[in-house]
């Protein structure tokens, strides 16, 4: 029923195609646990096998339990396609694996999770892949980065802890000038941003955040939007223009459209290719966890949204508060951006930066009774974590700095509790943290 609906809480129940179970009318999606799938015949296999017909194959490809959750993703972003991962980790490896190849670079903003930092600096360096950084603040400066061997832009929406939004039709529009596509990690605001709308051409998550929102399962999805043209200039994307040998010359540009009807070649050759051969599949069982977190995320999404707006009211007048950090409160053209790429809500991140430094953040984190101190955003729960001495540990302090991680910044994920007693703990915990940031008189 994807193409009339078009209202998130309903595409998170009914997306895709799935009515009820073919064999057996169940309505909830049922697990498929299974690695393989019974060939009609020897000519079915076989057309399986060259792409001739689409269908199972084994797991680590496809699975059905898993085509759920793909279809009610893609039909929640507005893409054609998507390919489920086994974590968020694995989605970007992938969105950039599917483009870009040893000799070649891409084009990152500078505001991304310390996780994909070290991805990008370090692991795709050793494999001959080039990560050229640029301030979003500007969106010329990813022009200026450009050369003949860009094959993607990368970012996202709404990265912490700076919590700026990020200009996607700017930087896309740059992207499609030069034939190079914008890939965007809209881990931190499904449902408020839609980056495809937008002129982004693939969208990824980690699932392990808002949609699955209970804290029980990682996964990752990539979705194909099925709105850039991967063959106008074949120097450019040589993956989609040149023979492929893995795959009997496979030209993925022009075999995926002519077979498929359908401008999805992004999603086929990450799922054929580089699932294939990579390996990092989403086990069913996990896609089952994440459908049902799926079915509550719109509503969720608006709570932790609301929740958030209010506890940036209550922070911000806190007198052992220094500094709010939240989409909302920068500035001109960065405060502008939330209220142009943001529907019915700005996340549910907030930045706090306690009075008194790295001590009195330690103290604010350990007098919290109900927020759990965790390495995680987007559950249903209220979270908090000081990221310079935990995710972003790992980077250089010039890294730390150009991630805008200052030493004493606490960052919340703010769930779907009771707003009262969500900001009740806050201030419990800022009252002794500000009698800790007061030095004894020697
Ligand atoms: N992208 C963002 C914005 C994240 O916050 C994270 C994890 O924190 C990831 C990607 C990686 O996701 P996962 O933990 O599911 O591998």
């Amino acid at each position: 029923m994807t193409k009339e609906i078009k209202n998130p809480e309903t595409i998170g129940l009914h997306g895709g195609e799935y009515r009820s179970d073919p064999a057996t009318t169940a309505v909830a999606v049922p697990i498929y646990r299974t690695t393989s799938y019974q060939f009609k015949d020897t000519d079915t296999a076989a057309n399986l096998f060259a792409l001739k017909e689409f269908g199972n194959i084994y797991t680590r490809i496809m699975n059905p339990t898993n085509d759920v959750l793909e279809k009610r993703v893609a039909a929640l972003e507005g893409g054609l396609a998507a390919v489920t991962v086994g974590s968020g980790q694995a989605a970007s490896t992938f969105c950039i694996l599917n483009c870009a190849q040893a000799g070649d670079n891409i084009v990152s903003s500078t505001d991304l999770y310390g996780g994909t930092v070290n991805l990008f600096t370090h692991t795709l360096k050793r494999l001959g892949i080039e990560v050229r950084y640029a301030d979003p603040t500007d969106p010329k400066n990813f022009e200026k980065q450009v050369d003949d061997k860009t094959r993607a832009f990368y970012a996202e929406t709404l990265p912490n802890p700076y919590l700026r939004v990020f200009p996607i039709k700017e930087v896309a529009d740059i992207g499609r000038k030069n034939n190079i596509p914008l890939i965007m990690d809209n881990t931190s605001s499904p449902i408020i941003c839609k980056p495809l709308e937008h002129g982004a051409a693939v969208v990824m998550h980690s699932l392990t955040k808002y949609i699955g929102g209970h804290g029980t399962v990682i996964g990752g999805i990539l979705v194909d939007g099925g709105n850039f043209d991967w063959t106008a200039n074949a120097k450019r994307q040589p993956l989609y223009n040149e023979p492929d040998p893995s795959y009997g010359g496979a030209v993925w540009g022009k075999v995926v459209p002519e077979l498929t009807g359908a401008n999805v070649a992004f999603a086929v050759r990450a799922r054929v290719v580089l699932l294939r051969d990579l390996g990092s599949a989403l086990a069913p069982d996990n896609a089952f966890g994440i459908i049902q977190g799926l079915e509550t995320c719109a509503l969720r999404m608006k709570q932790h949204c609301s929740n958030a707006e209010k506890v940036v009211d209550f922070l911000t007048k806190h007198k052992n508060v220094d500094k709010v950090i939240y989409p909302t409160l920068h500035k001109g053209e960065l405060a502008a951006r939330a209220k142009r790429y943001f529907k019915g809500g700005n996340g549910g991140l907030v930045g706090v930066e306690v009075k008194g430094g790295v001590e009195a953040g330690k103290k604010f984190i350990e007098s919290l009774k109900m927020f759990y101190h965790v390495a995680n955003i987007g559950d249903a729960r209220s979270l908090a974590i000081h990221p310079a001495t935990t995710t972003h540990s790992q980077l250089t302090s010039e890294e730390l700095l150009a991630a805008g991680v200052t030493p004493g910044y606490v960052r919340l994920s703010i769930g779907i509790e009771h707003h009262d007693d969500i900001i009740a703990d806050l201030n419990q915990a800022l009252n002794i943290s500000g009698n800790a940031s007061i030095k004894p008189v020697s």
